[in-house]
This record gives structure tokens, sequence and C-alpha cells, in this order.
């Protein structure tokens, strides 16, 4: 068993925006960074991010601060947002734009030559900071200049660019390591990584002390995505089978507006950016049919006229905003409905029209990828001709729990940022809120790794047998000529959608995890043809093993709450329940394979924190019992 090996003191397992800000943060603590992504260095969904960062920085409206990002971020997740993560991300959000910018991000400005913010669903007020509908891009771009930078400053004082941080592209982490026990279970301290270059096949392990795992979301576990390749539940997994904990993973968003036509291209991502300037949702029968699904939780803050709408484009202060910026869950759940009482577009979704709203120069001008998208792909010119949209599964809200201030995991030296970890967005992430999560709990998170790894006493060693476990792990599927692990997949990404998608019922969710209880035991037989090198059926093959699990946890959860909120609608239980707002749904695995699923409650807010919000607004959301308490 040749296998290549490397010590650091944090490896940082993912390249987008939460890895990086902590391989940046643990460099920047002197730590030895290590940096693992599975696809290109460059790569990652956050590079894919449209419409911008959300901080509250009052530079188009002076009124914005942090309280009422602070408020925006938990009414749109309905309440179940950690409170202490939504208080830091509000707080921090605008340090960590403006620290972008001095390491030389080039933002939009105002006329007056500040940070533009542009409008976003569920934000009182011009809060995302943007490039265009680039801005993931120059975020990413940003990143990564400073970490050459830091590499620049290393060979000066230590001859080596990558005497401090270094980046293994193209390289797939599998499994953690531990000091103890088997390899998954609650027992003992992380001590390394494994996995595999996917170039060559080749192993690798990594023996540290520290891993931040920033692998993004589940997405393809879904067929309608906005997702890549790489969205496989990785870290989920990872962290799962290592003994940490996963919550709120029935909450998936499925963001109103991804291609529907051409099917090669379904469930690419329509920003929201298109609605933020001024687009509009029509049905069939031309009407903007989105006035029909204002909820009454938020009926004083939307607009209830075409005209008053319309107007608040351009008079923020004396109108309401029309409800095509719902959160995504409504306008998502309202499309659905559309479309199945038959009044949709003619390939099944309904139209999202900026053409007849914006002068052509424009519509180029404030949203040119989407103009090249439309053009490109589905031969749509937008700024002639409305665009066919319809959900897609977009991000998952659930991740591992961790501590909010650190990003610590419940194993020791485990910790997670970004849209792997869960908690922030409660129920439902508002748009924007992801691209400044990554770079304020990508930083804590890189913080608390570091910090961790200076308070031990000596680095835990890696267990000599979790490394040959993984190893036989992964060889298993290239010595089976079994089942294709592409039909496996499809079965799944079927299942989940149709079973488990933006509407659920009982029925159909327990339909659900009987299949995957039945591709639990195929995905044993899957075989891979061919060789180690670049072979793509293996990679896939390892994948689903997180997929399954990750599949699992959402049905299970799914199933258990009995109650509509957020990213989780069920037919059967269709309204909010205070009762289930404190509820955690907590999954865990003993052996490996089967998930089990926990209440917790979760901790009652700070008085100062709820001291933000009016008494009557609270009344839709908490019991009686927490009211009197925040008293
Ligand atoms: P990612 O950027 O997803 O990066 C994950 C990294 O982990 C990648 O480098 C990947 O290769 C690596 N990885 C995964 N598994 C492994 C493994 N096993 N081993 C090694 N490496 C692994 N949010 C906003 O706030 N504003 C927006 O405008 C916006 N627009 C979006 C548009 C699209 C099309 C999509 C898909 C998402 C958008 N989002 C937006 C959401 C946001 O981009 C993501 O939630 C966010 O970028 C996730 O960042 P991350 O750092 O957690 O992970």
């Amino acid at each position: 068993m040749e296998i290549e090996r490397h010590e650091y003191d944090v490896v940082v397992i993912g390249a987008g925006g939460a890895g990086l800000r902590a391989a940046i943060e643990a460099r920047q603590q002197g730590k030895r960074t290590a940096i693992v992504c599975k696809s290109l260095f460059g790569k990652a969904h956050t590079v894919m991010a449209e419409g911008g960062a959300a901080a509250a920085m009052g530079n188009v409206n002076s009124d914005d601060n942090w309280q009422v990002h602070f408020r925006d971020t938990m009414r749109g997740g309905k309440f179940l947002n950690n409170w202490r993560m939504a208080e830091l991300h509000a707080k921090e959000s605008p340090d960590r734009v403006w620290e972008l910018e001095a390491w030389g991000a080039l933002f939009d400005r105002t006329k007056d030559g500040k940070i533009s913010q542009r409008n976003f669903g569920g934000h009182e007020y011009p809060r995302l900071a943007h490039v265009g509908d680039r801005t993931g891009l120059e975020l990413i771009r940003t990143l990564q200049q400073r970490v050459v930078a830091l590499q620049q400053e290393d060979h000066e004082n230590h001859g080596d660019y990558e005497a401090y941080i270094k980046v293994f592209a193209e390289c797939t982490v599998t499994r953690l390591l531990k000091d103890a026990g088997s390899v998954h279970g609650p027992h003992g301290r992380i001590s390394g990584a494994f996995g595999y270059w996917r170039e060559t096949g080749n192993f690798i392990v990594f023996d540290t002390p520290a891993v931040v795992l920033a692998t993004g979301g589940i997405g393809k576990s879904y067929v309608v995505t906005s997702n890549s390749w790489e969205y496989t539940g990785d870290g989920h997994a990872l962290a799962l089978l290592a003994g940490a904990n996963l919550i709120n993973m029935e909450f998936i968003q499925f963001h109103p507006t991804g291609m529907v036509w051409p099917p090669s291209v379904r469930g690419i991502l329509v920003t929201e950016s298109v609605r933020g300037d001024g687009g509009v949702l029509r049905n069939s029968d031309g009407k903007r049919f989105m006035f029909d699904y204002i909820p009454d939780v938020f009926k004083d803050k939307y607009a209830t006229t075409e005209e008053e709408g319309d107007r608040w484009y351009t008079d923020q202060a004396n109108n309401r905003r029309p409800p095509e910026l719902l959160p995504r869950d409504e306008v998502a759940r309202a499309i659905n409905s559309e479309v199945k009482a038959g009044r949709g577009s003619p390939q099944g979704g309904v139209f999202l029209d900026v053409s007849t709203r914006l002068p052509a120069e424009e519509i180029k001008r404030r949203l040119p990828s989407m103009h090249h998208q439309f053009k490109e792909l589905a031969d749509v010119d937008i700024t002639a001709e409305p665009m066919q949209v319809g959900p897609t599964c977009h991000y998952i809200m659930g991740g591992v729990e961790v501590d909010a201030d650190t990003g610590a995991a419940a194993v020791p030296g485990l910790f997670a940022a970004g849209e792997v970890s869960g908690g922030m967005h409660g129920s439902n992430r508002l748009g924007g809120n992801s691209l400044s999560d990554l770079l304020v709990f990508g930083r804590r998170a890189g913080l608390g790794a570091a910090e961790y790894v200076n308070a031990l006493d000596a680095r835990p060693a890696v267990h000599e047998e979790s490394v040959e476990a993984a190893h036989a792990e992964a060889l298993a599927p290239l010595e089976r000529t079994g089942e294709n692990p592409y039909e496996v997949h499809h079965e799944l990404q079927r299942t989940m959608n149709d079973l488990v998608g933006i509407i659920r019922k009982a029925e159909e969710v327990a339909e659900a995890m009987e299949v995957v209880e039945k591709l639990k035991e195929r995905v044993q037989l899957v075989g891979a043809a061919g060789s180690r090198i670049y072979n793509p059926g293996w990679h896939l093959a390892l994948d689903l093993r997180n997929m399954l699990l990750v599949s699992e946890c959402v049905a299970r959860a799914a199933l258990l709450r009995e109650e509509s909120r957020g990213g989780h609608t069920r037919d059967d239980f269709p309204g909010m329940n205070p009762e289930w707002r404190r509820k955690l749904l907590v999954c865990s695995t003993a052996d490996g394979s089967s998930v089990t699923v926990e209440e917790k409650v979760q901790p009652s807010m700070r008085k100062d924190l709820f001291d933000l919000f009016d008494r009557d607004e609270l009344k839709k959301y908490l019991t009686d019992e927490e009211l009197g308490n925040a008293k």
C-alpha cells in the first residue's frame, strides 16, 4: 500500500469562499495550511454566485444597519436560525466586504463612489454588494489573489512559496481520520484525512490535527438542480461518518427561477437579480400572479397592487416592495402552484419578463451573464422576450452542527463553514446571505482551527488501521463488476426530486426512504469498470455513499417535521407550528450506514435580540410560553 503523505497544522477541504477565507485565516495565524479541492482550483459554486454579498453597510440606504439585517435573516429563516450565528453574520459582514475591497475586489460603485448595494428578496434595504452579476467570481479571484500574496510573503521569508499554504487541486477526500476508535463513530480526535488524486487515482493522506470542512452543498442528489457535479454532500457525509451531527437537513432551498428549457440545461440558475432589477413573473394568462401569494406574515411589507410595486423601484421610502421579491421559498411554492393549476408556460415553468421592464442596453449592462446564458443555451434574447423559469434544487440550509463563534463541530479538531454547516439560515436562506456567511464564518472557522491547534499538547496520531480501511473502501468498486453507478445515481435523483421535493407528503417521503434503503444495498454491489486513472465512474461510485447518507438525512427529517416552514413544505401539515419552531432535528450515524434523527430544543434567543422585534410579529412565530419568557 503506497500512499503519499503530508503533514499540516490545518487542512481545509474545499476551495470555495468559505474554504479560502478559512485557509487565509489559518495561515495568517501562522499555521501550515493545506487547501484540498475536488475540482480545479477556482472552480467552486462560489464562482457561480451572481447576485452579491449581503452586508448592512448602509451605502444606498443609510437606514440599514446590522439590526435590520439580523431581523430580515431571522424572518427569512422563519426564526429557526441559530440566532447567535445570525447576529455575528449581520454584525461582521460589512467588515468582511471592506476587507475584500482592501485585498483588491472591484465592487460596482454608487454615484458618490461607495460600494453599490442592490435589492434582493427578503432584504428590507438595498444590501447586496456586487460586481454586475458576477460577484462570486470577483470574490474568489480576490481570495485567490490573497492566497498568492501570502505565498509570495512566505517565499521571501522561507524561500518556498508553499511553505505555509499549499493547494491540492483535483484531489477528493473520502474519509476523515481520527486518533482512536473505528473508522466512524463518536470516539477520538481528528488526526488526518484520506483521499485520492482524481487524475491518477493515487491515494493521499494528510496528517493534521484540525480539518475545516468547506465542501458546499448536496444538490446532485436531485435531478433538477443549479448545482454542478462536485456537490454530492461529501462534507456532510464526512462529518457524519466522523461522529459529528447534522442539523436542519429537511430544509432545502428550491430556487424559484431555474431554466426549464432546453432539457440539457434544466435547473441552471436564473439569478434573483433579474427580479431585484425589475423583472416580473407572469403566468400563461399574462397575470402577475405573485400578488395572490403574499402570506399573512408578510402582508404589511409587500405591495398589494402592481402600481405600488412598480413605484417601489424608484421610491422605496414611500412604497412597499413587489411580491416577486418575497423570500425564495414563497416564490418557489407560488410558481409550483401556478404550473400545477395549468397556468404554466409551454415548457412547464412560468414567464420571467425583464424585456418590457428595462431598456435593452440596461439589461445587457446589469445582467450580462443572464443575457449571455439565455442567448447561448436557449437561443432566447432576454432583452426582447420573457424567459421560462421554474424551481430548481439550489441550496441546503442543513449541515454540520457547529459552535457559532468558532465553527467547531462535536468531534475535537473538526470545524465547518459555509454551505456545509447548518444553523445560520434556519429554514430558509435569504439570497446574498451565503456569500457573506462564507466570509464571516470561513474566517471564524480558520481562527477556531488555529486556536484549537495552539491549545494542543501533542498532535493526535493517525490511526493506521483507519487508513487501511479507507484505502480498502476506496478500492472496492474497482474490484467488482457490479451495477452501473450512473443507474443508482439516476434513481436516487429521481426519487429525491419526485418524493422529497418542493412539496412533501408523508407517504411519498416514506416511499423515498424505502427506495433509499434498497439503493444502499445496491450501492454495495456497484462496480466501476477500468483502472484508477481518471475514471469518473469510480469517482461517482465513491460519491454515492455520501449522497445516500445525506438523502437519508433529508428524508428522515422531512418525515418527522410535521409542519411547513421555509424550505420544508408538507402538503399534509400546511401551517407553521410554533411548537416546532424551537425544535432542531439532529442526524447522526452510529454504524456508518444508517441515520438516526433526534429532536433537540434550540436555546432561547437573547433578550436584547428579542427586543429588536415587534411583539405582534413575534406572536406569529413563538409559543405563548416563549413570549412570556421574553418579557
Ligand atoms: P463552494 O463554493 O460550493 O465550494 C465547495 C468546495 O469544496 C469546492 O472547491 C469543491 O471542489 C470542494 N469539495 C467538495 N467535496 C470535496 C471533497 N470530497 N474533497 C475535496 N474537495 C471537495 N449565494 C449568494 O449569497 N449570492 C448569490 O448570488 C448566489 N448565487 C448562486 C448561484 C449559483 C448558480 C449557485 C449554485 C449558488 C449561488 N449561491 C449564491 C450560493 C452560494 O454560491 C453557495 O452557497 C456558496 O458559494 C457555497 O460556498 P462554499 O464555500 O460553502 O462552497
